[in-house]
């Protein structure tokens, strides 16, 4: 992990020390898994979509600090806003991460800028916002309510 320490900034430490909105989510109304096998990371998203609006989220997961710091700060970005504004939040991330490159105003998801330099971790720091967007979607499963 020593070639990783470049990776580390505050904002990764502080969401992987104290993770955000972690744990199953009894109200969820969708829930997609992710799975990075590659680096052995699993994410689980649980949502409560209501119209539009993401009222509720939580993850549940375990793996590499960067794909738990990444799910817990996705989850911190995307409560409270609609599917759509989401998505587009998870395209400036994945435009972040795979460029390196930060609008200034998306402060802590510019805290992944420095993944880009790490293609295999890539797919670590997008785990929790792909499944975040597989249980927006339509045919992510439905758990019975
Ligand atoms: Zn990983």
């Amino acid at each position: 992990m020593s070639d990783l320490t470049d990776l580390y900034q505050q904002v990764i430490l502080d969401h992987n020390r104290r993770p955000r909105n972690r744990g199953v989510l009894p109200t969820a109304n969708r829930v997609a898994h992710g799975d990075n096998p590659t680096c052995g990371d699993q994410c689980s998203v649980y949502l409560r979509l209501e119209g539009e609006r993401i009222a509720e989220i939580s993850f549940e997961g375990q793996g590499c600090a960067i794909s738990q710091a990444s799910a817990s700060l996705m989850t911190t970005q995307i409560k409270g806003k609609t599917a759509a504004e989401a998505s587009s939040l998870s395209e400036n991330f994945h435009h972040i991460v795979t460029t390196g490159q930060a609008p200034e105003e998306i402060s802590d998801l510019a805290a992944f800028a420095g993944v880009h330099a790490y293609p295999a971790r890539i797919k670590c720091a997008t785990l929790g916002w792909h499944a975040a967007m597989e249980a927006l979607r339509e045919k992510a499963e439905t758990l019975k309510s």
